[in-house]
């Protein structure tokens, strides 16, 4: 089954949108200690494709050996993952390009696995705000590669982007879907 990954830092908003995409409350627990999540967990949906729910990374509460861990652990899953279509990285649209998610996708673009960015929490942030923040992150991507990542956003409070994210997986579903279609 084709899969779709997702991940970004502890907090980002990652639980709340998994359940907003796949309408279930209870499919990714939103945590109120941060940095819960450890594990990589799958879930099937439609019987179409998996939906995997990597661990947040870069939690500053969890000691070093574990933030390496947690690493190691998404590193070995996207790199050996032959059935991964897309990995979603979330970023938080109210934070200017934070370090370790730049440190992130440079590594991940090493894998040549294909990934898109998602915003999270737009819903916090005016229009005007959000698409200032999201044009001060591409001049940041920009200048370290020639062409961007799909970007997309999400509210998990008033569920917009849902519809988005979910036609964007939708699109990459045939086995001959072609990378940005
Ligand atoms: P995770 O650690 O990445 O799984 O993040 P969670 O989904 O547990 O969310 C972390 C915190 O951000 C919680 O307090 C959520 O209520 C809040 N949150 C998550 N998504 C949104 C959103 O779209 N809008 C707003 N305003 N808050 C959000």
């Amino acid at each position: 089954m084709p899969e779709f990954a997702f991940v970004g830092r502890s907090n980002v908003g990652k639980s709340s949108l998994l359940n907003l995409l796949t309408h279930r409350r209870d499919l990714a627990k939103v945590s109120a200690t941060p940095g819960k999540t450890r594990l990589l967990n799958f879930f099937h949906i439609n019987g179409e494709w998996g939906l995997v729910d990597l661990p947040g990374y870069g939690y500053a509460k969890v000691g070093k050996g574990q933030r390496l861990e947690i690493g190691q652990m998404i590193a070995r899953f996207v790199a050996e993952r032959a059935n991964l279509r897309c990995v979603f990285v979330l970023i938080d649209c109210r934070l200017p390009p934070q370090p370790i998610d730049q440190e992130f996708l440079q590594w991940l673009e090493t894998t040549a696995v294909p990934f898109a960015l998602i915003f999270t929490k737009t819903d916090k942030l005016g229009p005007m705000r959000l698409k200032a923040n999201i044009e001060d992150y591409k001049k940041t991507l920009g200048k370290r590669r020639a062409v961007l990542p799909d970007i997309l956003t999400s509210s998990a409070h008033d569920g917009s982007g849902r519809a988005e994210i979910l036609r964007y997986i939708a699109a990459r579903l045939e086995p001959d879907a072609a990378p940005g279609a």
